[in-house]
């Protein structure tokens, strides 16, 4: 269970939230400046996770994980923050 607000993953350099699907396996990288530029930095991730379902098949089984980026340019590099 991740917890906190969107502010504070900033705070600690998390950069992106990896969501996996649990149904088709798709599994974007979603950079935390997209989900603050929507929702606003004091969102919980709570208030997310209840939000959060695929955009591929619709699923609501996703897995969130936190990344941080080696180079904020590039998203595909990113590595799990634990
Ligand atoms: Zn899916």
């Amino acid at each position: 269970m991740l917890t906190g607000t969107l502010q504070d993953w900033l705070d600690s350099n998390v950069t992106g939230l990896r969501i996996s699907c649990n149904r088709c396996g798709h599994h974007p990288l979603v950079p935390v400046w997209y989900l603050v530029s929507r929702l606003g930095a004091t969102t919980t991730y709570k208030e997310i996770e209840t939000a959060m379902k695929c955009s591929k098949c619709g699923g609501k089984n996703v897995t969130a994980e936190r990344m941080r980026e080696r180079d904020p340019t590039l998203a595909w590099n990113a590595k799990k923050v634990t």
